[in-house]
C-alpha cells in the first residue's frame, strides 16, 4: 500500500516524500479506522485526506467552519485536477442542484460542508444515498469548550457516528492541548481512533516579543524590514484596524483593512486583494483568519497580546505554511491584560478565561525560549538548548545584571506605599521610584520612604519594563478597576531572597543596530543560490495568472516552488517536473508560462552583460 500512496503523491502534488505523520494518517483513513490527527499549521493536513480520496471509491465529507473558504479549498484541488464541490448557503438554486447532481453521478471526490448543513434532513438523506463512508473534521478544535473558537454547530457532529454508523470519521487541528484532543474524541464518539499527534514546533518561525511602546513607528520599521513581504498586522479592536490601515497608508505602506464591522462586500474585496497577491498587507483583526492558506505569509504582527496562548498559536499559524522562514513580533503592554480581563470578567467562563489570560501575559513578560514555552504549553517536552529562532536564545535580549536587587527594590515600593486596601498603580509606583516630588507624593508622605528615589538613575520606560515582568511573572498582582498593584505570595518569597525574576532590559540603539546586521546576514543565508530577481519576476507571473483564474495565487504556486524555479532555472519540461510541488496536473498547466519568463530573463541577463562587455570594450580603445 504504502508503495502505491507514494505513487499517488507524486505524480498529483509533485512531492517526493511525506511530512511526518502524513503517511500514518493516510495509512489510518485508507483501513477506515477512527483517527485524530493534530499537526501543526504548514504540516500538510489537507493532504492527508486528499490523497486517500482519490486512491478510495465515493465521496470524502469534509467538514469545515469557514463558508468562505470553500471555494479557494475547491478551486486549489480543482487546479491539480481533483474533482471536488462544496455545499453551503453561497451557492444559488441551480447551482446547488448542479453540484448535487455532480455528487449523485459520482463526478466529486470530495464535498466541503458546513457543520450546520449536518443539521439539514435533505443534506443527510443525500449523503445516505450516495453512501459516504468517509468523514473528515477540519478545524476540529472548534468542537471543544476547552479549546478557542468554540462552535455550537460543531458540538452537533455526534452525530455522524449515530446516523453513518459504517463510516469513519477523521478530525484534524493544529491547536489541541490534551483536554481538547480527550473533548474532540468524546465529543464525535470516535471509536478506538488512531490518535496521530505531531510536534507542535514550527521551527521556521521567529518570535519576537516586544513592549509596545510607539506602536506606528514599532510596526513601520518591521515593515521596512519586511520590505515587498506578504504579512498580517492584527490589532485587537475595529478601530484599531482603522486608525493603523490608515496611518499606514500616510506612511507609504499599501494595506487593506479586515474586520467583522465592515461590509461583506468591502470585507471580501480586502480578503481577495490580499490572496490574490495584489496587496501584500493586511491589517486585520481576530476576524481574519481560520484556514487563510495563503502559504507565503513572511510576518505577523502583533499589535497587542491575544488572550490565550492557543489563540496566538491560531495566528502566527497563518506564518511561513510553505516552511520558509517567516517572523512573529508581538507588541504587548499591560494595557492589553486589563482590557481582556475586562472581557473575561463578563464571562461565565471567567476562571478558564483568566487561567489562559496569566499564562499568554507570561509567555510575553518572562524572557525565556519562546518556543519552548509554546511547545510545553501544548504539552510536549522541548529538549533544544537554543531555538535560535526566538529574541531570547538570539540574545537580542540584554539581561538586568542584578534582578533580585531591582525586583525587591519594585516590590517592596508597592508594598511600602500600599494603605489598608488601597493601592497604586504602575505610574505612580514609577514616580515614587524615579523620586518625583509630586504634590500627591508628598502629601501622603511617600517622599519619607526609604524606597523613595532608589531608582533615580533608571528612565521611566525601563522601570515600567520591569513592572510588567515582575507581573507576567507572578511577583506582582494587578487588581480593581484602577489596575493597582499588590504583592503575590511569589513576590514576598522575592523579597525574602528566596525567588529570583528573569529580567531584560529594554533594547538601546547600539543593540538594535546588531540585531539589524544578524538578521540581514541570516536572511542573505535563506536565499543563497536564488536569484532575488527573477523569483520577484515570477511572482508577478504567479500573480497575473491568479488575477485571470479568479484564484489565490498560492493556489498556483507556493513560494517554495518560486525559490526553486529561481534556483534551478528550467528550460525544458523535465527539467521543469523536478521542481518542488511540479505534478502532473500543474506540469501540464504551467511549465509553458514559466518557463518563459525564465528564459526572458536569461535572454535579458545576456543582454545586458553585452552591453556592459560592449562598452568595456569601446572605453577600453579610447
Ligand atoms: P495545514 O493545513 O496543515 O496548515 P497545508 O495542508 O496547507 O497545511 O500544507 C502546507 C503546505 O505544505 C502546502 O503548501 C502543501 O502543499 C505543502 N505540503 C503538504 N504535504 C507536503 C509534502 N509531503 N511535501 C512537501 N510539501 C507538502
Amino acid at each position: 500500500m504504502k508503495e502505491k500512496i507514494r505513487r499517488v503523491l507524486e505524480r498529483h502534488w509533485g512531492y517526493k516524500c511525506f511530512l511526518p505523520l502524513q503517511e500514518e494518517t493516510i495509512c489510518s483513513i485508507l483501513k477506515g479506522k477512527d483517527s485524530l490527527t493534530v499537526l501543526p499549521t504548514g504540516g500538510g493536513k489537507s493532504l492527508c485526506f486528499q490523497l486517500p480520496a482519490l486512491m478510495e471509491e465515493g465521496i470524502f465529507v469534509v467538514i469545515s467552519p469557514l463558508i468562505s473558504l470553500m471555494k479557494d479549498q475547491v478551486d486549489a484541488l480543482s487546479d491539480m485536477g481533483i474533482a471536488a464541490a462544496y455545499l453551503n448557503s453561497s451557492l444559488s438554486a441551480v447551482e446547488q442542484r448542479a453540484a448535487i447532481e455532480d455528487c449523485r453521478q459520482g463526478n466529486v471526490k470530495l464535498l466541503y460542508m458546513s457543520p450546520e448543513r449536518l443539521q439539514n434532513e435533505a443534506a443527510i438523506n443525500l449523503l445516505k444515498d450516495i453512501g459516504v463512508s468517509f468523514f473528515v473534521i477540519d478545524e476540529a478544535h472548534c468542537i471543544s469548550h476547552w479549546g478557542h473558537d468554540f462552535r455550537a454547530d460543531y458540538r452537533a457532529l455526534g452525530m455522524i457516528k449515530k446516523i453513518f454508523k459504517a463510516a469513519s470519521v477523521h478530525a484534524f487541528t493544529a491547536t489541541a492541548t490534551k483536554e481538547v484532543q480527550d473533548d474532540i474524541v468524546s465529543q464525535l464518539e470516535l471509536s478506538n481512533p488512531m490518535m496521530h499527534i505531531g510536534l507542535v514546533d514550527r521551527p521556521n518561525l521567529t518570535y519576537r516579543v516586544i513592549p509596545r511602546q510607539q506602536i506606528i513607528k514599532q510596526v513601520t520599521e518591521v515593515l521596512e524590514r519586511h520590505n515587498n513581504e506578504p504579512g498580517i498586522i492584527y490589532c485587537l479592536r475595529r478601530k484599531d484596524v482603522d486608525s493603523m490601515s490608515i496611518k499606514l497608508k500616510r506612511l507609504g505602506f499599501d494595506n487593506m483593512p479586515y474586520h467583522a464591522g465592515m461590509p461583506d462586500k468591502e470585507r471580501h474585496i480586502s480578503q481577495n486583494r490580499f490572496m490574490r497577491e495584489e496587496v501584500n498587507i493586511i491589517v486585520a483583526t481576530v476576524a481574519f483568519g481560520m484556514g487563510i492558506d495563503r502559504s507565503n505569509i513572511r510576518f505577523v504582527v502583533h499589535t497587542g497580546m491575544p488572550k490565550s496562548v492557543e489563540q496566538y498559536q491560531q495566528e502566527i499559524g497563518r506564518a511561513g505554511r510553505d516552511g520558509l522562514p517567516a517572523f512573529c513580533y508581538m507588541f504587548y503592554s499591560g494595557g492589553d491584560y486589563g482590557l481582556w480581563t475586562f472581557f473575561a470578567k463578563k464571562s461565565p467562563e471567567c476562571a478558564v478565561l483568566m487561567e489562559k489570560l496569566g499564562v499568554m501575559y507570561n509567555f510575553c513578560a518572562q524572557p525565556q525560549c519562546r518556543h519552548k514555552v509554546l511547545v510545553n504549553y501544548f504539552g510536549q517536552p522541548y529538549d533544544v538548548d537554543m531555538c535560535n529562532a526566538c529574541d531570547y536564545c538570539l540574545r537580542e535580549l540584554e539581561m538586568v545584571e542584578d534582578p533580585l536587587v531591582v525586583g525587591q527594590n519594585i516590590v517592596s515600593c508597592v508594598e511600602s506605599v500600599r494603605q489598608d486596601e488601597y493601592g497604586f498603580g504602575a505610574g505612580y509606583i514609577t514616580d515614587v521610584l524615579k523620586g518625583k516630588m509630586l504634590d500627591k507624593i508628598a502629601s501622603l508622605r511617600h517622599n519619607e520612604l526609604s524606597m523613595f528615589g532608589i531608582m533615580v538613575n533608571e528612565t521611566a520606560p525601563f522601570i515600567r519594563y520591569m513592572i510588567e515582568q515582575l507581573l507576567g511573572q507572578d511577583f506582582l498582582r494587578r487588581e480593581g478597576e484602577f489596575s493597582t498593584l499588590s504583592v503575590t505570595d511569589k513576590g514576598r518569597q522575592l523579597l525574602d531572597a528566596e525567588a529570583v525574576p528573569v529580567l531584560a532590559k529594554p533594547l538601546v540603539r547600539e543593540k538594535k543596530k546588531q540585531i539589524a546586521r544578524q538578521r540581514s546576514k541570516r536572511r542573505e543565508q535563506d536565499w543563497a543560490g536564488v536569484d532575488q530577481g527573477l523569483f520577484q519576476r515570477l511572482r508577478d507571473k504567479r500573480a497575473e495568472l491568479a488575477r485571470k483564474k479568479g484564484v489565490p495565487a498560492y493556489i498556483i504556486f507556493g513560494d517554495k516552488a518560486l525559490k526553486d524555479m529561481a534556483a534551478k532555472k528550467p528550460l525544458t519540461k523535465d527539467e521543469f517536473a523536478n521542481i518542488y510541488g511540479v505534478g502532473e496536473h500543474k506540469l501540464k498547466a504551467y511549465a509553458g508560462v514559466f518557463i518563459e519568463v525564465i528564459k526572458q530573463d536569461l535572454q535579458t541577463g545576456l543582454r545586458i552583460k553585452t552591453l556592459t562587455n560592449d562598452k568595456v570594450m569601446v572605453s577600453s580603445k579610447d
